[in-house]
């Protein structure tokens, strides 16, 4: 899928050289203004104070002169995107993340950016010639970059007249400008994967119960546990087809809410995976038959964190003026038991899979990245995002068929002939909350396979 800055057509080393070089000439042009008053104070009196040395070989006039020529690019840059000169070449300076610049960027670029550029014969300035993405060291620094901008326009509102002789005449009765499919700055900005991410990272920073206390520990071996590593994201489109297609019976059954109908203004889905720490699955690694306690915790208490956090998730980004949905922690979830169908009426392993975490594994798992052994979460916006590409097309392509999860499992649920029986792995379920209540699960089908913890190698 096409990154929405990759339709940025970026300016050139040359182009970029031309709208400095005017904008040097208005600079120094504007600044005669000031520099003429100086001029005159200095054939006054040659050893006056604005033109004497004042840091360094600076005087009070250079240090006035450079700061109103930086105020020149700072101010037009932050408000409108570009300087005169740029704006006479259709240049435009963007954030290279698909959002607005911030004030300190622009400032940073303009000032501690072109100064390293210029530093060592200005070879910060000549990268933009070599640069796969014709960005300078300050363009780096600042992350944005210089992009074509064009403005076309055109007769929108034409008057048809017809001529003695019959022929057809087209009148203007107005004109505006339109966006060129190069134009970036005038779009509505989309919201970015990396915003997302700075949220979700903070999140994982801020929300407690990750940590096993000794309190809640029944056994010193799970004190101080850490259950979960910091969650994958994926990116969904709350109108993705296959939505439509989870509420198919077989798949996962009519009771599958949408996006939309979980929030009405849905555009996107973030999906969330959490891996299990090694130390969770290490334990039910050597466990055989059960479950071991760090498991139980992990899928118990675990789930408990999952719910504190993507609740904290929904409020951080509620506070960005996004509006969220929750399905897992919503009071309409349903878990759903029909004859031999268990499910519910939103599935975040499905969801995972459309938001291109993974593919199913013959154990019914999600296969990510990072493998299978950890918990999901997932939250819908009305934000538009950018989709994340799904590298499958298949729902078990990163299976390998390897028959590993059917050792595994102590109530032979899974076979490579019938797939997974859900009835007797839920019987197991079952088992295990009246042996270790208040905890329960199971697991061993994630653990001591090869999808335990990375895509498996298909041989
Ligand atoms: S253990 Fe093998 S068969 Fe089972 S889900 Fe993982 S890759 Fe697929
Ligand atoms: S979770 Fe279910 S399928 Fe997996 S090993 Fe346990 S009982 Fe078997």
């Amino acid at each position: 899928m096409q990154n929405k800055s990759e339709r940025h057509l970026p300016a050139g080393f040359f182009v970029r050289l031309a709208a400095y070089l005017l904008d040097s000439v208005i600079v120094g042009a504007t600044l005669l203004v000031v520099r003429i008053p100086f001029w005159i104070s200095s054939f006054a009196s040659p050893d006056n104070f604005v033109v004497r040395d004042l840091i360094f070989s600076y005087s009070i006039e250079d240090i006035v002169l450079y700061v109103l020529g930086v105020l020149y690019f700072i101010i037009l840059t932050y408000k409108t995107g570009a300087t005169v000169g740029k704006k006479m070449l259709h240049l435009r300076v963007v954030s290279a993340e698909d959002r607005s610049m911030t004030l300190f960027e622009v400032v940073y670029r303009e000032t501690v950016g072109r100064f390293l550029s210029a530093l060592v014969a200005n070879v910060g300035y000549l990268m933009i010639g070599i640069h796969k993405d014709k960005k300078g060291l300050h363009d780096l620094l600042s992350d944005t970059q210089v992009i074509y901008y064009h403005e076309k326009k055109i007769y929108v509102d034409a008057e048809v007249h017809e001529t003695q002789a019959g022929a057809k005449v087209y009148v203007a009765a107005n004109y505006g400008p339109i966006k060129d499919e190069l134009s970036a700055v005038e779009e509505k900005p989309m919201l970015s994967k990396s915003e997302i991410e700075k949220q979700v990272a903070l999140a994982f920073e801020k929300c407690e119960g990750n940590i096993i206390s000794e309190e809640e520990a029944i056994c010193p071996e799970v004190a101080g546990l850490q259950m979960f590593e910091a969650p994958l994201v994926g990116i969904g489109s709350a109108e993705d087809e296959l939505y439509q297609t989870l509420k198919q019976e077989g798949v996962v059954g009519p009771w599958h809410m949408l996006p939309s109908e979980w929030l009405t203004e849905a555009k996107s889905v973030i999906s969330l995976f959490f891996p299990f720490t090694e130390e969770v699955k290490k334990s039910n690694r050597e466990s055989v038959g059960n479950p071991s306690t760090a498991w139980l915790y992990g899928r118990v208490e675990g789930q408990q964190y999952i719910s504190g956090y993507i609740k904290m998730l929904g409020a951080l980004l509620e506070e960005q003026g996004i509006k969220t949905c929750i399905p897992c922690v919503d009071e309409r979830f349903r878990q759903i038991q029909e004859g031999s169908t268990f499910g519910s009426n939103w599935s975040e392993r499905h969801t995972a899979y459309i938001c291109g975490l993974g593919t199913f594994g013959l154990s019914k798992g999600i296969i990510t990245e990072k493998g299978m052994a950890g918990r999901f979460a997932s939250i819908i916006i009305d934000k538009e995002m950018v989709a994340d590409e799904r590298a499958y097309t298949g729902i078990y392509d990163y299976c390998t068929n390897c028959g590993a999860c059917t050792y595994r499992c102590p109530v032979e649920a899974i076979s490579l002939e019938e797939g997974k029986d859900h009835v007797k792995c839920n019987a197991c379920l079952k088992e295990s909350k009246e042996k270790f209540a208040p905890r329960y699960g199971c697991g061993l089908c994630q653990t001591r396979v090869p999808c335990e913890s990375r895509i498996p190698v298909k041989r």
